[in-house]
């Protein structure tokens, strides 16, 4: 039991662009209201009659980052015949759908639109075949291999229940389909299109990630962190190339980098309290061409993830530093010294989640569901989700992002991982526990009142 458990949460929200979920969760299980039977009854009828088949089209038609044109042209339509105001084009492809209800607070809650460039072998009764050509002209096969496709089914699926049961709560509702999160680019894209300006600010966010690791139709709400930060790194090193036999000669860049390489363990191991999360990768190094050559410059590759804003900048900060440093230190010109570049795109803060509001969610969504399918469990890995920068302290919104188990039966001893060709959840109990468990915890939040 214990060994299972463990390969459920090792997987746990892989998600995304950069991958998983952490935090202990050892939350009080607080009186769960009744069941709203009327709302499960509602959504598996809507399963059945649109969502199964919105499900299927969307799961064969996945298209790639920042691409999501027929996705988006679906959302609107689908979101247009419930009756919200819809705009299109929002940050790219994004789709913003507001809902006025009456006085009260709002309520924003977000779907991810992309897939991935790999062609399914998932064993689906609906395989994807469907090919994009990608931003460098290059014709891919495309697959809902994260599970976005469920994200935005279950945010119709909602959409629909919650226009349905306008006389149980009162507010403005937000809901987005956000375009390009694999590549950490379309949360920031729809922030920077006015998503906060142009459209009702919600006080609250919220949304949800698929698990393939988590058995299907179980919910986890991270009381904390649900994200890590990811920020790739490149670091040019560079030297005074020459023969090998003649290394006092040169400045050798395959030696500094080296030494690069294994002062950067510091970073983790010397400077971060023990207790945070942080990782250094250096997951790529390139130099030289020969034996004997040595070489002008190598080039090293680096993804960098922590748990909060503090440590992301101790370790950004200390591999220029170090970069810097090691190479002073073994010779190199001030004119040779390394080039640090951090990825203006391929980078996000930690996903964190407001603790409060994460509390009176779970509660609400056990409420629900019961409380034997909420899990509290502990995050593994390291991976990162742009809903980060909806929850980022700038913007002052209390932001949760929970997860929604997906792991089908016939899967259980070998849970697929996110973004494997073999990616499979089951989309029934994960679309419908993702409706459920959204609008539970949406009208629990519409009723603080504001
Ligand atoms: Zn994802
Ligand atoms: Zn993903």
């Amino acid at each position: 039991m214990r060994h299972q458990q463990r390969r459920f949460t090792q997987q746990l929200l892989a998600g995304c662009a950069m991958l998983g979920l952490a935090a202990v969760a050892t939350l009080p299980a607080t009186a769960a209201t009744a069941a709203d039977q009327a709302l499960s009854q509602a959504v598996r009828a809507d399963y059945q009659a649109n969502l199964s088949a919105l499900f299927d089209d969307f799961h064969r038609h996945p298209e790639l980052s920042g691409q999501e044109t027929r996705t988006a042209a679906r959302m609107a339509a689908e979101l247009k015949a419930l009756g919200y105001k819809v705009t299109e084009g929002v940050g790219g492809t994004g789709v913003v759908a507001v809902l006025e209800n009456g006085p009260g607070t709002t309520v924003m809650i977000r779907a991810d639109m992309d897939g991935l460039p790999i062609q399914e072998r998932s064993g689906a009764s609906n395989p994807s075949t469907y090919k994009q050509v990608d931003r460098d002209g290059v014709e891919q096969y495309v697959m809902h291999a994260c599970g976005h496709d469920t994200h935005i089914t279950a945010l119709i699926g909602t959409a629909r229940q919650m226009a349905a049961r306008k006389a149980n709560w009162s507010g403005t509702l937000v809901l987005i389909a956000q375009p390009a999160e694999e590549r950490v680019e379309g949360a920031r894209a729809m922030i920077a299109d006015g998503l906060f300006t142009r459209f009702p600010k919600p006080e609250y966010a919220i949304g949800f990630h698929v698990a393939s690791g988590l058995p299907a139709g179980t919910v986890w709400v991270p009381p904390s962190v649900a994200y890590s930060s990811a920020d790739s790194v490149d670091i040019k090193v560079r030297g005074i190339g020459g023969h090998g036999a003649s290394p006092q000669s040169t400045v050798d860049p395959v030696t500094v980098a080296s030494y690069i390489v294994t002062n950067l363990q510091t970073l983790r191991s010397r400077e971060v309290d023990p207790l945070q999360g942080a990782v250094v990768t250096v997951g790529s190094i390139h130099g030289g061409t020969k034996h004997n050559i040595i070489p002008e410059e190598v080039n090293l590759q680096l993804t960098v993830r922590s748990d909060s804003y503090e440590v992301r900048d101790i370790l950004l900060d200390g591999i220029d530093r170090i970069a810097r440093n090691t190479a002073l230190a073994l010779n190199v010109p001030e004119d040779k010294l390394p080039v640090v570049v951090r990825s203006p795109t391929e980078s996000t803060p930690p996903a964190v989640n407001h603790s409060e509001t994460a509390l009176r969610m779970r509660s609400a969504i056990a409420g629900q569901l019961g409380d034997e399918r909420v899990l509290d469990i502990t995050r593994q890995g390291m991976g990162a989700e742009d809903f980060a920068f909806y929850a980022a302290p700038e913007h002052g919104i209390k932001a949760v992002i929970f997860a929604v188990g997906g792991l089908p039966e016939d899967l259980k001893d070998t849970p697929p991982p996110h973004h494997s060709p073999l990616f499979r959840i089951d989309p029934e109990s994960s679309i419908i526990a993702g409706v459920e468990a959204t609008v539970a915890a949406a009208e629990d939040l519409f009723s603080s009142g504001h």
